[in-house]
């Protein structure tokens, strides 16, 4: 289309017309679009999608080749996304209750099946209410502005993720932004925000790049003495972690302490989409009457609806297969140190292979994909510069034989690369 009104210019139609301002407007966008692409791909940074052409899994197919490819990058951390359980709930959803709603939840989209949904993640998670949206994108984009005004404060981990970060951003409150995990640094802020009416310290509970778990016990502790409220995103936690999976709160023994959490469907709870908040029912009221990526986005789709909520009942049934998922990450991770290599964060299934130098974790990352194992590397700006990582995810579904295939290859391709002696 651009080019179209370009040519149009060209060929004389040109002369201070409407239609000719916007083509050169067009024309001049185009121009800034293109070097600043070539700028990303100048800089090392540019992210390309490699095209599956499977069920997500822990043996995928990709596009153009590669059959039976190992998998270990996906957040299928219960390896749900293709459970059989799960996809006939999807089906059975789609058949009773459609595609979808055309609709938001206060208009015409809300089913029995979103209120049954928000139930059970109120059961799950131990608290009075809870709302669905369409992304946990979505959900931390709807909390920080609904609940926080000029007169209050947030307190948010400096390694949070970009959802937090943007839906801080979207509010009025007054922002402070703490070291990583650093307890001195986030008290020494509890103090100055004394001053404000209500304080709220915002945490995912597991960090995606590192695999490290907050200190939850410590910040709800520095959060009673300031008489604070806590609230983590636990995307990474969800289903998992914690003597039956209910998360990273569960794991530390603060579900009493932390007020409000933010997860996503779209990870261990079946893999489709979808997010949430849960919490204080007044809390979730108020989210329904004001937050604006719930008031102004489509109720989430039934088939979507139903695996997640098969998902649920599963995990509420038995919690065998994050003890699977656990027996896996140690296998790997304890191997993996064996071999030589340092592996980032604690018991949790992202594991980190840390390399530092951002050429080595993208060559390795290709060798690996060479001897059928999809892992990806990670560098700056993603991660800190000198920080360079190939990052590993283990799901339940991988067999043991997978993670000594995956670890044979790291230590084959580390050797070869010079990351083991
Ligand atoms: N929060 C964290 C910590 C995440 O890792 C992600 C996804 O990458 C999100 C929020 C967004 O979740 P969703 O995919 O449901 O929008």
């Amino acid at each position: 289309m651009w080019r179209g009104a370009a040519r149009r210019v060209l060929r004389g139609g040109g002369g201070g017309s409407p239609r000719a301002v916007s083509a050169a407007a067009a024309a001049q966008l185009r121009r800034r679009l293109e070097s600043e692409l070539e700028d990303i791909r100048g800089a090392g940074t540019w992210k390309s999608e490699r095209v599956i052409a499977s069920r997500q899994g822990p043996h995928v197919h990709l596009a153009g080749g590669g059959a039976g490819i190992l998998n270990f990058c996906a957040n299928n951390y219960l390896g749900l996304s293709s459970h059989p359980e799960v996809i006939r709930a999807a089906v059975e959803a789609l058949e009773k209750f459609g595609t979808g709603l055309s609709s938001v939840r206060f208009i015409c989209g809300t089913q029995s099946i979103h209120k049954d949904l928000e139930e059970k993640i109120t059961r799950f998670h131990h608290r009075e209410d809870a709302i669905l949206y369409a992304s946990c994108f979505d959900a931390n984009a709807g909390i920080f502005e609904t609940l926080l005004t000029s007169e209050d404060a947030v307190l948010s981990d400096e390694l949070n993720h970009a959802s937090i970060v943007d839906g801080i951003r979207l509010c009025k409150a007054n922002k402070y932004r703490y070291k990583h995990v650093d307890m001195q640094d986030l008290e020494a802020k509890l103090q100055d925000a004394q001053k404000y009416r209500l304080r709220l310290v915002a945490t995912d509970g597991a960090f995606s790049m590192d695999g490290d778990i907050a200190p939850l016990r410590e910040i709800c502790q520095l959060a009673q003495k300031y008489d604070a409220l806590v609230f983590i995103d636990d995307c990474h936690g969800t289903g998992f972690l914690g003597p039956n999976g209910r998360g990273t709160d569960e794991l530390l023994g603060v579900m009493d302490k932390v007020t409000i959490v933010n997860s996503t469907l779209g990870k261990a709870l079946g893999g489709a989409a979808g997010g949430y908040t849960t919490g204080p029912k007044p809390l979730i009221d108020l989210l329904r009457q004001r937050s604006r990526p719930y008031l102004f986005s489509n109720s989430l789709p039934p088939p979507v609806v139903g695996c997640a909520s098969k998902a649920l009942d599963l995990l509420m049934e038995s919690n065998a297969i994050a003890q699977s998922m656990a027996a896996k990450t140690q296998r790997f991770r304890s191997k993996m140190t064996a071999a030589g290599f340092t592996i980032s964060g604690k018991d949790h299934p992202i594991c980190p292979v840390m390399l530092g130098d951002a050429r080595l974790a993208a060559v390795m990352a290709e060798d690996m994909l060479k001897r059928g194992i999809y892992v990806i590397g990670f560098s700056y700006p993603v991660v800190p510069k000198g920080r360079a990582r190939i990052r590993v995810q283990i799901s339940a579904v991988h067999s043991n034989e997978d993670i000594d295939r995956c670890v044979e290859a790291f230590t084959e391709v580390g050797r070869k690369r010079g990351a083991l002696p």
